[in-house]
């Protein structure tokens, strides 16, 4: 089946882009934080802004649908794997610059840049406002489509301006006063690819901020399982409560399917206890949002994004 796609016309167009690395049929599993997932038909890795646009050009022209996959640390992938093309950004979607303006600080960051590392750099420079994300193992692009959030910040409170690519290949500029954005989510046009992000910082000092982290990365470890792969958080919370706390309470903490499980350390996360399939995830999801709609009539919708081929669509939030 590989040698049969990697004959096929798009991919040999494909493979002339340079910068563009391409893959057939590549398992998706060794990508998401969850160690889940079966093949895409095309993983691409993309360089640069002008690649990316070749390259969506390409894909359109042979009635392609693509998906975009970030550090993949918020993503179920289905065991079928995703039909068509899943695009990863590399090579100058990492770059990063930084500099201030009348006081003010800011920072310019490719979408593929890792939050943690950002947050680090940035509090070691002295500029606050990021603090929160430190623990949040996605990229930059990742964190800003899901307006990622802890400790009462998110996203949304440094954003000033994001760059992007259309569907059609087009480069497009929001700017703050255009951009809203809602829990775990930022309204932009759908299907934008983000490239890069503008981030408007304060100051702060140092050895406090450092101090602040540690203590949110001890909360993180006191609350958070480790050891096993997981997506994170797999609920959204309710208007007004949280998604483990009631999970918890339906008594479902240590629910398994197959080799999926509840997490006994923070019941809105399902770890990977070793060969877990997407379907064992998914149905473990069925199984904690029936007994909470029984249980307090609360419907929970996904955080985590499914992608690709499901056989049916129970979960999707
Ligand atoms: C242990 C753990 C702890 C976590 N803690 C938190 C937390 O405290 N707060 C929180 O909010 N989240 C948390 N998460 C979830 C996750 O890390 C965040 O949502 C993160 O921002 C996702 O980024 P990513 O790069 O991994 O995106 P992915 O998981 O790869 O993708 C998520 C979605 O964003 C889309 N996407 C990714 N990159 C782009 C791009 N450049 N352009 C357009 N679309 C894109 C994907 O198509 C997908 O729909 C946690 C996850 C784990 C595993």
């Amino acid at each position: 089946m590989k040698k049969e796609m990697a004959e096929k016309p798009l991919v040999l167009e494909l493979r002339l882009i340079q910068g563009l690395v391409v893959k057939v049929a590549e398992p998706l599993a060794r990508y998401t934080s969850i160690k889940i997932g079966g093949p895409a038909d095309y993983f691409l890795d993309v360089e640069s802004n002008a690649v990316l646009a070749m390259t969506i050009h390409t894909l359109n022209r042979y009635g392609i649908q693509f998906s975009l996959l970030g550090k993949g640390s918020n993503v179920l992938v289905s065991d079928l794997g995703v039909r068509g093309a899943v695009l990863r950004l590399r090579g100058k979607f990492n770059e990063i610059e930084w500099g201030e303006e009348l006081g003010q600080a800011w920072v310019r960051v490719g979408a593929a840049y890792p939050v943690t590392r950002l947050v680090r750099e940035a509090v070691g420079r002295g500029y606050s406002g990021l603090e929160f994300a430190e623990g949040i193992p996605g990229s930059v692009g990742g964190a800003l489509i899901m307006n990622a959030g802890a400790y009462g910040s998110e996203m949304e409170k440094v954003v000033d301006r994001v760059e992007g690519v259309t569907r059609e290949g087009e480069s497009v500029k929001f700017f703050r006063e255009e951009l809203t954005f809602s829990y775990r989510h930022a309204c932009l046009p759908s299907g934008i690819i983000v490239t890069r992000v503008r981030l408007r910082l304060g100051k702060g000092e140092v050895g406090q901020m450092r101090l602040n982290v540690r203590g949110l990365v001890d909360r993180r470890k006191k609350s958070q399982p480790s050891g096993y792969p997981n997506s994170g958080s797999m609920f959204r919370n309710p208007p007004g409560d949280f998604a483990g706390r009631l999970i918890e309470a339906a008594g479902l903490k240590g629910t398994r399917v197959g080799n999926a499980e509840v997490s006994d350390r923070h019941a809105n996360f399902i770890v990977n206890l070793g060969g877990a399939k997407g379907e064992d995830v998914r149905r473990l999801m069925v199984i904690v949002g029936a007994e909470v709609q029984k249980k307090f009539g609360v419907q929970l919708e996904s955080e985590v994004q499914l992608l690709g081929e499901w056989s049916d669509r129970a979960v999707k939030g």
